[in-house]
């Protein structure tokens, strides 16, 4: 789908206002503030609609579909890869007020509009005893839908999955305007094709979810924390493959390159560990029952007298000390450049170390520094290539890097995206990652469900080249947390 005629627009806008009211804001900074996601790539829409109920969202996909309307559904907007940009104008389809919980604590079900935040989910699981592991770093911003719609990951990823392991049950509406239903809120279901799993991961492209029953789990008894040294990346990341072959599953294992740590802890103004500033660091949680913890932290602690060259333990009082230096490095690193490429990748672990070679001389080759953080249980690293927005060549150097990196990441067995999605970002590398066919039996998807290209057009499938659009400077609410 391009562009709609000025006429077109004008007629759909006519009948949307009418039939909407008050549900559709026209302003400029409304349509400003939702024309872009964590991306910054902006597109402005003609409309942001914010339907009362089900009624209306309904209306505005008959005129969508009548007017031929571009429409893009939109929770937090804080998706890394320019998705929740409307590409090709239209329509925004705001849900991010659409907001209740209703926990079945019998079934440990909880019922959820598109529009609450992940943390509010996590609070009010846990006010019940029960625990929503998927944990996006975003979690007080992004909002169920987005994550279901983006597959979302996270920090407790290596031992729960992400959000696909959780989601038992969707309602929604087809683009062309048809409610739907795929699962049921009940423990199981084996009824039909599953077009559930087709949606999670869709990017919004396939339909639109307005309430999610999600699984929910006990809550785990307790937590206990390990920070641990390396002399450099490559001890790090054996110890780490070592480990996991040891079948201990910690709920978190994250990795933290040096240049990550310098720039952490240049930003806090206190080190990990004061008498060895700037090491490699690998942050290790458990949970589960007391008793298994108490075992399992014997077994890391004789792990990393072993492997590393300093640890430190701590139960849940200590634990936050402990996560600090992980929870700043991503905002830290911009000491080294203004505008960052986070790339999400997925490498299998035979291919740690040398990936992290490679990002080094990726680094030094291009002279733009390559810090490198992650998942390192699930192998989602996220590679960074650091640069200043006002200088044209390093502008130029980091889109060649990150063609070179994206080659790279195929080469060794990986995937271009772990838990991001494609969006506009990773589009130009669509094919490295998909064949003709597979993309066809893709496009064909998307043909048959929304046969007037109505959802979100012009994302996954087709390259855009990111870098030709100029990147907002506009503060988005997760820049002042
Ligand atoms: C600081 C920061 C940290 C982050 N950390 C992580 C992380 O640890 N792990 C991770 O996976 N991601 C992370 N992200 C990326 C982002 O938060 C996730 O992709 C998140 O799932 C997006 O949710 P959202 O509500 O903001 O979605 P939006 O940005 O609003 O939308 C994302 C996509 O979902 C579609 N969509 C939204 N709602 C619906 C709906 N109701 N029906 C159908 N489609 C819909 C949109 O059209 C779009 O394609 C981070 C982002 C930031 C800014």
């Amino acid at each position: 789908m391009g562009k709609a005629s000025p006429s077109q627009s004008n007629a759909a806008l006519g009948a949307l206002t009418s039939s909407l009211g008050s549900s559709v804001m026209l302003k400029k900074e409304d349509r400003y503030a939702a024309s872009m996601d964590n991306l910054r790539l902006s597109v402005m829409p003609d409309a942001v609609v914010r339907p009362a109920d089900e009624v209306e969202l309904k209306e505005m996909l008959r005129l969508a579909n009548k007017y031929g309307v571009p429409v893009t559904t939109r929770g937090g907007g804080s998706a890394a890869t320019g998705a929740t940009t409307p590409l090709h104008g239209g329509w925004v389809l705001d849900l991010s007020h659409w907001q209740s919980i209703d926990i079945d604590t019998t079934l440990g079900l909880a019922k959820v509009h598109p529009g609450v935040r992940t943390a509010a989910l996590q609070r009010a699981a846990e006010a019940e005893g029960l625990f929503y592991p998927p944990d996006p770093s975003s979690a007080e911003f992004c909002t169920i839908g987005g994550n279901i719609a983006t597959n979302a990951g996270g920090l407790r990823a290596a031992k729960y999955g992400t959000t696909r392991d959780y989601v038992v049950a969707l309602r929604g509406f087809l683009p062309t305007g048809e409610p739907v239903r795929w699962g049921a809120p009940l423990k199981k279901c084996a009824t039909g094709f599953n077009l559930r799993d087709l949606w999670i991961g869709s990017e919004g492209m396939l339909g639109i979810i307005t309430e999610a029953t999600l699984k929910l789990i006990p809550k785990p008894k307790a937590r206990y924390t390990f920070l641990v040294a390396f002399k450099d990346e490559i001890a790090a990341l054996s110890a780490i493959r070592r480990l996991m072959e040891s079948r201990l599953l910690p709920a978190a294992l994250e990795f933290m390159d040096r240049q990550t740590v310098a720039c952490a802890e240049r930003y806090s103004k206190e080190e990990a560990f004061p008498s060895l500033p700037g090491q490699a660091l690998v942050l290790i949680e458990l949970d589960g029952h007391p008793s298994a913890i108490d075992d399992e932290r014997k077994q890391l602690s004789a792990w990393a007298k072993s492997e590393a060259i300093a640890f430190e333990e701590a139960d849940a009082g200590g634990a936050e000390r402990l996560w600090r230096i992980r929870r700043i490095c991503s905002q830290a690193m911009f000491e080294l450049g203004d505008a960052k490429l986070n790339e999400d990748i997925v490498i299998p672990p035979q291919s740690y170390e040398a990936l992290l070679i490679f990002t080094q001389e990726l680094g030094a080759s291009f002279n733009l520094p390559t810090p490198t953080f992650g998942h390192a249980a699930d192998g989602n690293f996220h590679v960074h290539i650091m640069y200043h927005r006002s200088n044209e060549d390093a502008c130029k150097r980091a889109e060649e890097a990150l063609q070179v990196l994206m080659e790279k990441v195929i080469a060794l067995g990986g995937v271009i995206s772990g838990e991001h999605g494609i969006g506009l970002a990773k589009s130009s590398f669509f094919t490295l990652q998909h064949s003709t066919a597979e993309i066809e039996a893709m496009q064909s998807i998307k043909r048959a469900l929304d046969p007037k290209n109505i959802l979100n057009p012009g994302k996954m499938f087709t390259p855009t080249r990111v870098w030709d659009y100029r990147a907002e400077s506009f503060r988005l609410p997760w820049d002042h947390a």
